[in-house]
């Protein structure tokens, strides 16, 4: 079984391992020379990364780049990094995503440190160290409501006021705080803040929410705790209680750092890890927010999160992409702490550049127009062609050659422009792997349209070049004896403006920006007999055409679709276009 097909799990024995020379050939980046100097000056003696998805999706691109990057560092300096489930939001989480989560990262090539890790790991921690902060006199229960929390918090101008409950006495703030938690608080009527300062510039810092009531029942805890930390409490704290040296998260957590170190020094943790943010990866023409693509799938504008147009880790692996292909692009990409847009091209090329070295070639026909070859007999010949042009290795696949075969409509034309060098009445043209052939005869329907070719066909030019003649144009051909009928699913961007979220009447409204193409299904492909044997990790070049994989849909609640034996004698095969041979979108 392939490792995209095998239900990963835990286990990770069957993944693409990472390399540890893969990262190595390039500058080091801001990050690694942070390590580095820790490393030096004795701070640390190894390093701690960790992965911190919240379970709300599917994992897209953007994760890909943090992952690569937090299991990257992991491996290039022999430490170790968690994958850890960031999940403090009893509402939004699900077992589906976790689930999902794991085999992302599984399949990218990583190996995380022992079992997975929840925040929710850590409630009763958390807990306990809440009511630390609360003995030191650094957190109160408040009970401002939503709006005069709002009122009194101040704006980015203008400092906000102390709430009246911020002086309550130790006893009294550890009483209501055991309230809280025995669930004798409706949501919503007190929290728990932390006591820092009202008037600080950095709004993060104006006593921010640490706990909130929340009748709720968590995937993992379930009724037993109604009250739930905040991010900015849990995280800090996960990360310290796990070890972690280098925490890695994306700039807009730049704010938060002051409040992550002040909750760490609070608890007088020793080492602390230290929070260091770096750009997230914006792509052209494709969204990166989970909520968002959340919208797609809810909304059925895409046949769930692993549609192979979406820019999901499990969409683009059922599209046919590489675990290295991704971890190429997140390298090209790289680390800085600039936020820029990165065009989409560059992920396409990362999956090209790999398949051109690796992809056997085939062939098969999308749009089928019949050519009868009048000069050949009834036999069936069996002629070769190489798998790839470059790897000798990878030996011949039989290519059956008999009078009646199909070529793609799109390579005649009846009245062609110069330098048309495919097939035309009068005209020849090579048979990829086969004979030259001349066009003799256009055959018509009543209503004119073009059903077939009459063609004749030179004996001499089987390996050979015609005599006396040039013949320029080769083009991809099946013969009818023996075509497979595929199904054959091509794609393009899922968004057909640049910035899918600003552009059109309704900034904001993405979905008006959907590219009414991004899909197109050949029905009547026809292909060479020998991809009936394809299996779902197999990649192909359809010669002329781009690269192709099988379709293998995931289907929920972990059942996964397994593909055995030849596919001849299963229904119809389908395959995905993984990418086309030329960037088509480049002006
Ligand atoms: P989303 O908005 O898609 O839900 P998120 O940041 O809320 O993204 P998390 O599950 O919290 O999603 O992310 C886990 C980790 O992945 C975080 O450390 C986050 O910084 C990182 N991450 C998320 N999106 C990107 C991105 N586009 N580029 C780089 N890193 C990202
Ligand atoms: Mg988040």
């Amino acid at each position: 079984m392939s490792d995209s097909l095998k239900m990963s799990g835990e286990g990770q024995e069957d993944v693409t391992k990472v390399n540890e020379g893969e990262t190595n050939e390039r500058p080091k980046h801001f990050i690694e020379q942070i390590i580095d100097e820790d490393l030096a000056s004795g701070k640390h003696k190894t390093i701690a990364t960790r992965f911190p998805p919240e379970p709300n999706g599917y994992l897209h691109i953007g994760h890909a780049k943090a992952i690569c990057l937090n299991f990257g560092l992991s491996i290039e300096y022999s430490g170790t990094c968690n994958l850890r489930m960031d999940d403090t939001n009893p509402e939004k989480e699900e077992q589906e995503y976790v689930h999902a989560i794991k085999e992302d990262v599984a399949w990218l090539g990583y190996s995380w440190n022992k079992e997975v890790r929840h925040a929710s790991n850590y409630f009763q921690q958390l807990y306990d160290f809440a009511i630390q902060l609360i003995k030191s006199g650094k957190a109160y229960v408040c009970e401002l409501n939503a709006d005069q929390t709002r009122a009194y918090r101040g704006t980015l101008t203008e400092p906000g006021k102390d709430s009246p409950y911020r002086e309550r006495t130790l006893e009294e703030n550890l009483a209501l705080f055991e309230k809280m938690r025995a669930g004798e608080v409706k949501e919503g009527q007190m929290a728990l803040r932390a006591k820092i300062d009202m008037s600080s510039g950095n709004m993060n810092m104006r006593d921010p929410v640490l706990y909130r009531v929340k009748y709720a029942d968590h995937p993992i805890t379930g009724d037993q705790w109604c009250i739930y930390p905040t991010y900015d409490y849990a995280h800090c704290v996960s990360d310290a209680i796990e070890g972690i040296t280098h925490s890695l998260c994306t700039l807009e957590f730049e704010d938060h750092r002051p409040l992550y170190d002040w909750i760490l020094e609070q608890l007088n943790f020793d080492p602390r890890p230290r929070q260091i943010e770096f750009s997230r990866l914006n792509l052209n023409y494709t969204l990166t927010s989970k909520r968002k693509l959340k919208k797609l799938v809810d909304e059925g504008y895409v046949d769930g999160w692993d549609d192979p147009r979406m820019p999901t880790i499990s969409g683009l692996r059922r599209r046919g992409y590489t675990p290295g292909a991704l971890r190429k692009f997140c390298e090209m990409v790289g680390i800085t702490k600039s936020d820029g847009v990165v065009d989409v091209g560059m992920l396409e090329f990362a999956i090209r550049d790999d398949l051109d070295h690796s992809a056997p070639r085939a062939l098969c026909v999308l749009r089928p127009l019949k050519v009868t070859i009048t000069n050949y007999g009834d036999q069936v010949e069996q002629l070769e062609g190489q798998r790839h042009p470059k790897m000798p290795e990878l030996g011949h696949r039989v290519l059956p050659f008999s009078k009646e075969i199909w070529i793609d409509r799109d390579d005649f034309m009846e009245d062609p422009p110069k330098k048309y060098f495919r097939l035309a009445p009068g005209k020849e043209v090579r048979l990829r792997h086969a004979y030259v052939i001349k066009c003799e005869e256009v055959v018509r329907d009543e209503t004119g349209a073009v059903i077939e070719l009459k063609c004749t066909y030179d004996a001499n030019t089987l390996g050979k070049k015609p005599e006396g003649r040039k013949v320029k144009g080769v083009i991809h051909w099946v013969s009818a004896s023996d075509a497979l009928p595929v199904e054959v699913r091509q794609y393009d961007r899922l968004f057909d403006q640049p910035n899918p979220e600003s552009e059109g009447d309704e900034a904001g409204d993405f979905t008006q920006n959907l590219n009414k193409h991004s899909l197109t299904i050949f029905q009547e492909a026809l292909a060479e007999p020998s991809l009936a044997n394809a299996k779902a990790d197999d990649r192909f070049q359809f010669e002329r055409e781009g690269y192709y994989c099988l379709d293998v849909p995931r289907l929920k609640n972990n059942v996964q679709v397994t593909v055995e034996g030849s596919g001849a004698q299963k229904s119809k095969l389908v395959f995905n276009q993984i990418v086309s041979l030329k960037d088509s979108w480049q002006k």
